[in-house]
């Protein structure tokens, strides 16, 4: 458990740049040290010394571990190879027999996790609109452990209403999980809206740079807490020392490169909105998205991510591969503005019909804004989509 009061003095954005102990306790070193050891010496017979092997603790993961714990306003952090190792931790929760509600745009990994797997082991997965509390509230059964939210979803930035889910999950017991990949504690913290876990794909905003997987776990209460960690060491997903140190030195620029996207994204969106090729686009910031004003109560920004459709298939392929910058690549988050087809990329594991339904169609294009000026992401587009009149 974390002192939540760490650097309580200051705000959070100073909290990014200093990290949880921030120095090497040993020596003072600035940077702190990447621990590259599988094991630790024991000093005597029945020592009891707090790392005894990597797979179940390591200094630097520790110190990420309580960084993003700080950041999110949860009690503990715990930080896995990948998102997906992130996501698998915490459907490990559940028994088979138990019910989950989640998003029906979910990050397509998490999908096949279910799909391919999950289901198998004997969890009841129910898919719903997360942006419609009635429909959610409608689909609670008696053994309904969790209901799980991205927000906004990926690729067609629905928005959940974090506080009134919580008001669902809260009385019936069951845990109420955020992936926040999208939008980093520096825009929305689901924790203090009355969400039990957060989830990252920290392998995009908080590393950053497109150099590292990594997924984060926050939780706000020991129990499971104590599980989690049962279940990092026994499945063996906990992230390795060096990609802990990457993430660490990511977050130190998480508000400027955060303010950035997102300043940069509202510029384009208004942009895509005016291009005589675009049919739609899908921006939490824009005034007319149905979930503008949830989203201005519940988070501080709109974030980078947007998608948006053309108004002709034919012009799809140059619309993601005729740029001199812009790159035709799955991911988002980083410092570099990628574009990603959906449909055949994240999405592909998805079923055509569930596809269509969604809007997830040959049409959608999504763009990960990055921090380059946006004049020069604009005069990228413009050489493939046109001009503005
Ligand atoms: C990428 C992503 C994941 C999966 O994370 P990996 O690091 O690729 O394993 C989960 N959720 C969201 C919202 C994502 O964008």
């Amino acid at each position: 458990m974390i002192d939540k009061k760490k650097m309580s003095d200051f705000s959070l954005e100073s909290k990014f740049v200093h990290g949880y102990d921030g120095i090497d306790p040993l020596t003072g070193a600035v940077s702190f040290p990447i621990y590259q050891t599988s094991t630790y010496k024991n000093p005597a017979l029945g020592s009891d010394i707090k790392y005894t092997y990597t797979r179940s603790g390591n200094p630097t993961r520790n110190e990420l571990e309580c960084a993003i714990a700080l950041y999110e306003g949860g009690t503990d952090g715990f930080a896995f190879s990948t998102g997906l190792a992130a996501v698998l931790s915490v459907f490990s929760l559940l028994k088979s027999g138990d019910h989950v509600i989640i998003s029906d745009d979910i990050y397509g990994g998490v999908h096949r996790l279910i799909e391919e797997l999950w289901r198998d082991y004997g969890v009841e997965f129910d898919y719903v609109d997360i942006g419609d509390v009635d429909a959610v509230k409608k689909l609670v059964k008696k053994n309904t452990k969790m209901i799980y939210a991205e927000t906004p979803t990926n690729p067609m930035m629905k928005v959940a209403d974090i506080k009134a889910l919580s008001e669902i999950s809260k009385p019936i017991g069951a845990y109420l999980v955020v992936d926040n990949t999208f939008l980093t504690p520096y825009f929305q913290r689901p924790i203090e809206l009355g969400a039990d876990i957060v989830i990252h794909s920290a392998t995009k905003y908080l590393a950053g740079h497109h150099d590292t997987m990594a997924g984060l776990v926050v939780v706000n209460d020991e129990k499971t807490a104590d599980r989690i960690k049962l279940i990092q060491k026994t499945e063996g997903t906990g992230l390795a020392p060096f990609d802990c140190w990457l993430l660490l030195r990511g977050m130190k620029t998480l508000e400027l490169r955060m303010k950035r996207h997102e300043e940069n994204a509202i510029k384009i969106a208004e942009w895509l909105k005016n291009n005589k090729n675009v049919e739609k686009v899908y921006f939490v910031g824009l005034p007319e998205h149905p979930s503008y004003e949830v989203t201005k109560r519940q988070c501080s920004g709109f974030g980078g991510m947007l998608s948006f459709t053309l108004k002709d298939e034919k012009m799809v392929e140059k619309a993601l591969c005729g740029y001199k910058m812009i790159m035709f690549a799955e991911s988002l988050g980083g410092a570099t503005t990628l574009i990603t087809y959906p449909m055949t990329q994240t999405h592909n594991s998805v079923p055509e019909e569930v596809r269509n339904k969604l809007g997830i169609t040959n049409k959608l294009i999504r763009l990960s804004v990055g921090i380059e000026p946006a004049e020069d992401i604009i005069k990228d587009l413009e050489s493939v989509l046109g001009k503005n009149e």
